[in-house]
């Protein structure tokens, strides 16, 4: 069978598994070593030092390039790990534009970078017709896209943005953390390079921080490739093999969790001390429609904004059992967040009110339990606020 033919749960499943053949494991071991034993003088060797290449974080990085349909992948330390490797395809005179809602940890690095000259940034609307074309206004030659958005889930085009991108020579860049490849494949949309943060869904069980970058084009590959390598962005050999690992059951792990979020944003759409509900699969999210073209589901991330104020969430997150307050994402086990005393804590009330930020606005992160505890311990905490 042609291995391109392969579907994207038999590729995570099988990914490295027979490796090395001298020892016929059916799971490939962790490779530890540093450096590599040569044959010869002047002789190269597929492994030399483990910087440069791993047998481990091969596996996983076949993994990810396969399923999210690239040509190769880098496996970095963090996500913002591969951010910071994506960015030096860029020069000083270089403009990237990206969402004025991205990721905070990104937003903040970009903007520091930028400050400093290594390129410059126009943070843009990217979620309207009116907000494409004045994005565009000014040639950019690198788009950064973050769909679904975080954390009210606003949706950008993919298709749309990418086509113009291309059109102007522009590279198109995606933060994929929120679907997870099985539920998006921006490259099949027309980017050209997407990451993420394996912390969140690709490893799934909140025990290793790792980021990942997938090319399309062979010369994409090489160029990050080599700096993956020279700035020493590189993922552990250790925490590659946890990933490969989580990333087994990636399939089984979102798709439980995306139906159990369908169940609680439609129990909370209705529920009368809920003033909005933001997930991309309820009819009335204003992204539904780009939704449902670009995406194969909706995700297992949604928000909810109660009708109160800072204390109502307060006591909304105390009376909670199940799901706890935590950062971080995409683990089987369900997570709440309180955006703007956390994760959006230092944009700043105005920036946070442009967002979408509110006091009473919490992010869920649904896990694979069943779903009628998460449904009972929502509705309790909601009657005791
Ligand atoms: C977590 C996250 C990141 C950063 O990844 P780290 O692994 O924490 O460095 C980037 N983008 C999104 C959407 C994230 O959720």
């Amino acid at each position: 069978m042609d291995k391109k033919n392969r579907k994207r749960r038999t590729c995570v499943v099988q990914a490295g598994l027979g490796e090395p053949v001298s020892y016929r494991a059916v799971m490939p071991p962790l490779c530890l070593s540093s450096t590599f034993q040569m044959d010869e003088v002047g002789k190269k060797a597929a492994y030399e030092y483990s910087r440069t290449r791993n047998p481990t974080r091969d596996h996983l990085a076949q993994a990810l390039a396969e399923i999210e349909k690239g040509y190769g992948a880098c496996v970095t330390s963090s996500g913002m790990a591969a951010l910071t490797l994506i960015v030096h395809l860029l020069n000083p005179e270089d403009l990237l534009i990206a969402p004025y809602d991205c990721y905070g940890r990104s937003y903040r690095m970009l903007s520091a970078l930028a400050e400093k000259k290594h390129f410059r940034l126009k943070f843009v609307d990217q979620y309207s017709e009116k907000g494409i074309v004045d994005a565009f206004s000014e040639t950019p030659q690198m788009v950064l896209i973050e769909s679904p958005s975080n954390p009210v889930m606003r949706i950008a085009d993919i298709r749309a943005i990418a086509e113009k991108a291309k059109a102007c020579g522009a590279i198109t860049v995606v933060d994929n953390t929120f679907l997870s490849p099985m539920l998006q494949q921006p490259l099949s949309l027309g980017a050209d390079i997407v990451y993420h943060s394996t912390t969140k869904f690709l490893n799934g069980h909140s025990d290793v921080v790792g980021g990942c970058v997938v090319m399309k084009t062979k010369e994409l590959w090489e160029h990050l490739d080599f700096w993956a390598n020279s700035l020493g962005l590189i993922g552990a050999p250790f925490d590659s093999y946890l990933t490969l690992r989580g990333l087994r059951t990636l399939e089984l792990r979102v798709h439980r969790a995306q139906e159990n979020a369908m169940a609680i944003a439609a129990m909370l759409a209705t529920h009368d001390k809920v003033a909005k509900v933001y997930y991309p699969g309820l009819p009335t999210h204003e992204g539904h429609a780009i939704a449902v073209a670009q995406q194969e589901g909706f995700g297992a991330m949604l928000s909810l904004e109660l009708k109160g104020d800072y204390e109502t969430a307060r006591a909304f997150v105390s009376g909670l059992s199940l799901f706890r307050l935590a950062q971080s994402l995409g683990g089987t086990e369900s997570l709440i967040n309180h955006p703007a005393s956390m994760t959006h804590v230092s944009m700043g009330p105005e920036a946070r009110a442009k967002a979408g930020v509110t006091d009473q606005l919490l992010r869920l992160s649904i896990g694979v339990e069943h779903i009628e505890d998460l449904l009972e311990d929502l509705r309790e905490a909601l009657a005791g606020i």
